[in-house]
């Protein structure tokens, strides 16, 4: 459960640095061709030089706007992997542009502004650590100054490229504490959203957080006609199992369900849930009777294989679970209250009908003969 709940806090980071990255390239692209383009169209009288710097800033603008429409794609796709590789290499193209372009700046225009786009742009760069900038911001005031050396460029310069920096280290640090208690903030309130829709015991979702994603997806499947469904389980005599291996191995019995449970839902749309004692609830979508009672056999076979012991042997040697399905498109008088009564009349009938099966809309399933489940209408 803890890794889960690692792993969403450091999506989200990720996905938060990742729309900071997009943002600010976004900025860098609106700014900087069109500083250049200004530059370019007052500083040189010969129309030549003027075209090609016009020429050079379109070309400028174009790849910036690609990178960023690019980004933007990878982050809807959740494609991290490959955003990453994509933003590192916007990023060393973006460096060398401006580095290039503040040289320029310095020498042909005899001004700084440039570099100090520079410095503000990598302040606010995402990704990198704080450790990473500071040493990106080093290596630049060193070539900065290496530059003006070279081109023996007014010594006005290094003393002017110094004090940016400094003044950049101090923004720097600034801007790296308050993003560092932005997500401070945003975890601890992640983390206690989380534990108020999670159950303790299994780290499955609890009534809470099942109705609020289905509140959440309920008006898109209504609207776009899409089919949900609920599987209600109910764990098999577990009262008997509690007095027969006492109440903690019944817990213990209760986290090995929905461990199978979960590894059998692995759409991530399903909202596997714990609603109370030993009963489950998964919700699904894009669903009809075919998969649904696909997807509550694969739990049967799954559970089956988990062999986990049961001392009163009426129905199996093996902990098993009764399953009620239903499915149908929300509409008018087709809520999420009206589904979850009848995956719950279902479950009574498959209850009724000896237990360790599966019932959707009076079809009963789950008498397995050569592998394959009879239907049997009650
Ligand atoms: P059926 O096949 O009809 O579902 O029989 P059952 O014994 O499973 O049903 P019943 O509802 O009579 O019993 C449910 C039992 O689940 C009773 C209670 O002791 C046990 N239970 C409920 N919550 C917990 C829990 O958090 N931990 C443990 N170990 N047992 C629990
Ligand atoms: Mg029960
Ligand atoms: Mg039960």
């Amino acid at each position: 459960m803890r890794d889960r709940k690692n792993s969403i806090s450091k999506k989200n980071i990720e996905l938060t640095n990742m729309k900071r990255a997009i943002k600010s390239s976004f900025v860098l692209a609106v700014i900087l061709p069109f500083l250049m383009l200004a530059y370019g169209l007052t500083s040189w009288n010969d129309n030549g030089l003027k075209i090609a710097f016009m020429i050079g800033a379109v070309i400028l603008e174009i790849i910036q706007i690609s990178y960023c429409v690019v980004l933007y794609i990878q982050v809807r796709n959740d494609e991290f992997e490959t955003f990453k590789i994509l933003y590192m290499s916007y990023y060393v193209i973006t460096v060398i542009m401006l580095m290039l372009a503040s040289g320029s700046d310095m020498k042909v225009f005899d001004s700084e502004i440039l570099y100090i786009i520079a410095c503000a742009y990598f302040i606010f760069v995402p990704i990198v650590n704080e450790k990473d900038r500071l040493i990106i911001i080093i290596a630049m005031s060193v070539i900065m100054v290496t530059m003006v050396l070279i081109f023996r460029m007014d010594v006005r310069y290094v003393i002017d490229v110094c004090l940016i920096q400094i003044l950049t280290m101090f923004v720097s640090r600034y801007q790296h504490n308050i993003n560092l208690r932005h997500e401070k903030m945003n975890n601890s309130l992640r983390k206690k959203t989380d534990y108020s829709e999670h159950d303790p015991l299994t780290g499955l979702f609890n009534r809470r957080g099942l109705e609020s994603r289905a509140n959440a997806i309920w008006p898109y499947c209504e609207r776009n006609k899409v089919s949900v469904g609920i599987l209600a389980l109910d764990i098999d005599y577990f009262k008997k199992y509690n007095d027969a291996y006492g109440h903690p191995q019944g817990d213990e019995c209760l986290k090995q369900v929905a461990r199978v449970l979960r590894e059998s839902a692995q759409r991530s749309t399903d909202v596997v849930t714990r609603t109370g004692g030993e009963e489950f609830i998964i919700f699904v979508q894009d669903t009809d009777e075919h998969n649904i009672v696909q997807l509550a056999l694969k739990i049967r076979r799954n559970l089956e294989a988990a062999k986990i012991p049961h001392a009163y042997k009426a129905i199996s040697n093996y902990v098993t679970v009764s399953i009620g399905a239903a499915t149908f498109v929300p509409g008018y008088g087709k809520d999420f209250d009206k589904l979850y009564e009848n995956a719950d009349k279902a479950l009574y009938a498959a209850k009724n009908n000896g237990r360790n099966c599966i019932v959707y809309e009076g079809n009963l399933y789950g008498r397995i003969k050569n592998g394959i489940a009879q239907v049997i209408s009650m």
